[in-house]
């Protein structure tokens, strides 16, 4: 992925006490390279690695301590400002409803947005708001979408015989109306999608725009398509036009190549982020958080420091044939915890680890006496569970629980966690990670 990539890159500057330019130029280069092969556009590519060079140059110069760390904080700082730097709050109408309308291809999560941005606007800023199905393309949309409503609370405007029944644009043109004299404060006109960008989906949209002239319309982009995701914002564009984006489905493995994109080819703005099916999977877009997900590496050079000094080469060694093998067990896990405790705190520790920004707010709560009750639940699992978790059935578990003083959850979050960790060291040992060479300087 990009963070791979990245922080590959970053870890050969480690270590250096000076930085020079061609330091930087080799750098620079695999960055572009990154980017590249993360779907990221030329023109974006270019730009973002010229403003990082001259800035790195700089760091260069200045014989800054760290150098590794400079350039890391240059990329930061360079990505959050092609993002968009500030946020932009959305454009409410001064008098009547606001109209918006959403557009994007078909599953980018449009009528899923509509039911997020209806229970949004709907709670957060005290808004009656009106979900308008214009989207008859697909046998189920107009179910669909009043379904979403119903479940976000508010309303649904959908066709019926005498409403524009069959044609997309009347039913967005008498939806609107309806909020109008209805004193509706939002309106939202959810439209159909294709798979593939067409004109003739581009002219309906088109077409829709022009009948019912919205505040905003927003561009619904999935953040998984990668190398499409500037043609297809470049079609949306130009056959629709957008005032805002929305990137869907950020909960995902997608790294961020699209949202750099779409913003740096169009120059409109993100708005929202979309990171799940639930109505509450839903966020004002942040460019800081999207740098550092794009990064994904908390403060890795100093974890890799830190572990270098309490690991032997043999310890790294064997700990990372059995990271990328995926053989690492709970005992290994176990072992893993009192040579962390020797390191020093475990919330720190673990505030390094690439992947820390999606667990902040667990780190946030994290409590060191958890360690202990860590401990003591693995303790309380015979060798053969610590090998192999899946075996823990419900009855295995209660047992746990009583030997370790636990509960089942505890239980359950502890083996979950687990699993999801093994499986990120997994496919960052293989990807050639962080942290196959930990043992490397000590
Ligand atoms: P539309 O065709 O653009 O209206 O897309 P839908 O709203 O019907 O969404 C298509 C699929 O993507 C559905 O299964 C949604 O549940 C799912 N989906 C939508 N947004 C997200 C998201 O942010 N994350 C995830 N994981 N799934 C999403
Ligand atoms: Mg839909």
């Amino acid at each position: 992925t990009l963070s791979d990539r990245l922080s590959a890159s970053f870890k050969r500057l480690r270590g250096k006490g000076v930085l020079t330019e061609h330091d930087v130029d080799e750098t620079v280069s695999d960055i572009r390279r990154a980017l590249l092969d993360a779907d990221v556009a030329l023109p974006v590519v270019r730009s973002f690695t010229k403003q990082v060079r001259e800035k790195a140059y700089g760091a260069a110069r200045s014989e800054a301590l760290n150098p590794g760390q400079q350039v890391v904080k240059i990329v930061n700082d360079e990505l959050i400002e092609i993002l968009g730097g500030a946020e932009r709050e959305l454009n409410f109408a001064t008098k009547g409803p606001t109209v918006m309308m959403l557009a994007g291809l078909q599953g980018a999560g449009k009528t899923t947005l509509a039911g997020k941005l209806g229970q949004w606007l709907r709670t957060e800023h005290d808004k009656r708001v009106l979900l308008v199905a214009a989207d008859l393309q697909r046998p189920n949309a107009v179910t669909q979408l009043q379904v979403v409503g119903e479940r976000a609370g508010v309303d649904v405007w959908a066709p019926e015989p005498g409403n524009g029944i069959g044609d997309p644009v009347e039913v967005a043109r008498t939806g609107r109306d309806h909020a109008i004299t209805n004193g509706y404060g939002v309106v939202i006109v959810d439209t159909a999608g294709r798979l593939g960008v067409d004109t003739e989906m581009m002219e309906q949209a088109r077409a829709i725009r022009e009948a019912i002239d919205p505040h905003e319309v927003l561009f619904v982009l999935d953040a998984m398509v990668g190398q499409d995701a500037v043609q297809t914002s470049v079609a949306f564009r130009d056959g629709v036009g957008f005032t805002g984006v929305v990137l869907s489905k950020l909960d995902g493995d997608a790294r961020g190549g699209a949202a750099l994109s779409v913003r740096g080819v169009t120059g409109a703005p993100v708005l929202f982020a979309s990171t799940g099916e639930g109505l509450g999977d839903f966020e004002r877009f942040h460019p800081d958080r999207m740098a550092s997900r794009i990064l994904d590496m908390g403060d890795i050079l100093t974890l890799i420091e830190t572990a270098e000094k309490a690991y032997t080469e043999d310890e790294a060694k064997d700990l990372q044939s059995k990271l990328a093998q995926g053989k690492f067990t709970l005992e290994d896990f176990l072992t893993q915890l009192n040579q962390i405790r020797k390191m020093g705190s475990m919330k720190k520790l673990l505030g390094m680890l690439p992947g820390a920004g999606q667990m902040r707010e667990a780190l946030d709560n994290f409590d060191e006496s958890q360690i202990t009750r860590i401990e003591a639940i693995v303790h309380s699992m015979t060798p053969a569970e610590r090998a192999d978790p899946s075996i823990l059935n419900g009855s295995r578990r209660a047992r746990i629980a009583r030997g370790s003083g636990t509960t089942v959850q505890e239980i359950n979050s502890l083996v979950k966690r687990f699993e999801d960790a093994r499986r990120m060291m997994q496919s960052m040992s293989r990807n050639g990670g962080a942290l196959p060479s930990m043992g490397g300087g000590g």
